[in-house]
């Protein structure tokens, strides 16, 4: 099934984001902690991609195995920077041998090794060139990245959204965002899209923080900004892992209550991995969601 048909009706929905193991050591671990998320049926499940294509083939295993077992729609995740024409279209040729109907297109981080270098050969310098080269093929369902907070590259927000609009009237279907902690952040970014045009449907997306250590990591990832409440919350129950876990399922529901209240119908929870995680926030929101 397409992204879009699930974000066209009027349902509220939830859906979850897992990433592949980095290698075949891990694979059943992460394979049976997907089974679990996909066994509680959420509306779809994203599976991410390593930059440089090194989980590549896991990311479809994963993803295929999700939608012929659990029949649970799946994205599957692709980037393209420092990629060639050649790796990227034969990860095309996969995704149609797997099935795959939905695409999220990303250019991925420039790896370290690659930063500050000259960029003007590259086959695909930003997302846009992915999105193009999917459009034209035809049939996948396309989704981008975007980000509330402006992406760390961008001078402002301005150009932010002007890149964005680029991207999306070359062919994205729908938008995903980066992780926020306030939702006004996100508000404002959807009203500001929306003035200049951006109509596709854009998925909030919510990252539980269920350790102190992610915090760290969700902050150099995203550049997120902390509200006071949030910090407060880590401050008290950082050290405590079991009542942090409490606390971080907790606010990731409010801020999902309060995105539904006001008018958003589908959100995306960054579940990491952790069915404990995804459960408890489907339960916490069974009676809205009407499951
Ligand atoms: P782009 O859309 O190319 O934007 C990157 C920067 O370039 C922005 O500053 C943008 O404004 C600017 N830009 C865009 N077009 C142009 C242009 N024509 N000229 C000049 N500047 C331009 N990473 C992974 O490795 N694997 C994943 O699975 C993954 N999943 C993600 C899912 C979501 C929902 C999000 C939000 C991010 C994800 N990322 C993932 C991280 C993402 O790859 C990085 O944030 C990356 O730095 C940017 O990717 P993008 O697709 O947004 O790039």
């Amino acid at each position: 099934m397409k992204i879009t048909e699930l974000l066209n009706n009027d349902r509220l929905t939830l859906s979850f984001e897992v990433f592949p193991p980095k290698t075949e050591m891990g694979f059943e671990t992460v394979k049976a902690a997907t089974e679990k998320i996909a066994s509680l049926h959420p509306a779809f499940m994203s599976v991410t991609y390593g930059a440089g294509g090194g989980t590549s083939k896991y990311t479809l295993d994963i993803a295929k195995n999700i939608k012929e077992r659990y029949g649970v729609p799946t994205l599957a995740h692709l980037t393209c920077v420092s990629s060639t024409k050649d790796t990227v279209h034969a990860r095309i040729k996969d995704m149609k041998d797997a099935h795959i109907e939905n695409v999220m297109a990303l250019r991925g981080d420039i790896p370290d090794s690659m930063a500050g270098c000259d960029r003007s050969g590259w086959d695909y310098r930003h997302a846009i060139d992915l999105v193009r080269e999917l459009k034209a093929d035809g049939g996948f369902c396309i989704g981008g990245a975007c980000y509330p907070e402006i992406h760390p590259e961008s001078r402002d927000q301005r150009e932010d959204i002007l890149h964005l609009k680029e991207k999306v009237d070359a062919g994205c279907d729908f938008l995903t965002t980066q992780m926020f902690f306030d939702n006004n952040l996100l508000y404002n970014f959807l009203y500001k899209i929306r003035e200049r045009g951006i109509t596709v449907p854009v998925i909030p997306g919510v990252m539980p923080i269920t350790n102190a250590n992610q915090i760290e990591r969700a902050i150099k990832l995203s550049g997120s900004f902390m509200p006071r409440r949030f910090v407060t919350l880590v401050d008290k129950f950082g050290s405590d892992p079991e009542a942090m876990k409490q606390a971080g399922i907790v606010y990731a529901t409010d801020q999902i209550i309060d995105l539904f209240a006001n008018g958003v119908r589908n959100v995306h929870v960054y579940s990491m991995n952790k069915p404990d995680v995804a459960e408890k926030i489907l339960s916490n929101l069974s009676a809205i969601l009407g499951k």
